[in-house]
């Protein structure tokens, strides 16, 4: 199964890719997780897109598209995968109809998390991950049941990104409105996307689309 999630930062993305891929068995490819682990490298490609990806800015299609082509070719992937973050443009979403036809597949569902902006701010500066995991949790919405241990793997380092401040914030939703609204319009046009209420609880939201996904 191929399932694409959109929605703004903050929207649930991450939480929700996380939970669809553990229920079906399939790989979330999270291309904001796969820079950010680029840059904790210190590899070219993470110096290249450090200063970006903190100004809340895009990175080149030409940047993400290599990167996808080559971890969506791995064998982890055959039985399916979820995009969070990606296609975030129109040249991306179109490439990847590309890389798909290539291999005879296409996409199952494509998602938009639906969510006001006002409640984004919120969401988002009080997140936070496990270090060892990647669990995600949340300072208010979504605490580990024991503070500073995380429920999934016991773990007690926890990371919170270099972009998730509030200025960083503002640019990264105008980046959403300017370049990923069409890719939503894109999708749209097609017949393939289906609007979730990302202002609903965690849990409901995981319902709606484990209802839909079966
Ligand atoms: P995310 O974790 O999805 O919020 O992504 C964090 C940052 O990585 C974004 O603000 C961008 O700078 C960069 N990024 C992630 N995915 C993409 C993408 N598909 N296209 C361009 N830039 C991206």
């Amino acid at each position: 199964m191929i399932i694409v999630i959109l929605g703004t930062p903050g929207s649930g993305k991450g939480t929700q890719a996380r939970r669809l891929a553990e229920r079906g068995n399939i790989i979330q490819l999270s291309t904001g997780d796969m820079l950010r682990a680029e840059v904790a490298r210190g590899s070219d490609l993470g110096l290249k897109v450090k200063k970006i990806m903190e100004s809340g800015d895009l990175v080149s299609d030409d940047i993400i598209l290599d990167m996808i082509a080559e971890r969506i070719g791995r064998d982890d992937c055959r039985n399916g995968f979820i995009l969070d973050g990606f296609p975030r443009t129109t040249p991306q979403a179109e490439a990847l109809d590309g890389m798909l036809a290539e291999r005879g597949l296409t996409i199952d569902h494509v998602f938009e998390l639906e969510t006001d902006d006002d409640i984004l701010v919120e969401r988002i500066s009080g997140r936070f991950t496990c270090a060892a995991c990647g669990a995600l949790y949340h300072d208010r919405l979504n605490p580990p049941r024991v503070t500073e241990v995380c429920d999934e793997c016991g773990g007690a380092t926890f990371n919170r990104r270099a972009d998730d401040n509030a200025e960083t914030v503002r640019q990264r939703l105008l980046a959403y409105h300017e370049q990923t609204a069409p890719v939503l319009a894109y999708y749209h046009d097609k017949g393939a996307l289906r609007g979730i209420d990302g202002m609903a609880g965690i849990d409901q939201v995981t319902g709606q689309l484990n209802e839909i996904t079966g």
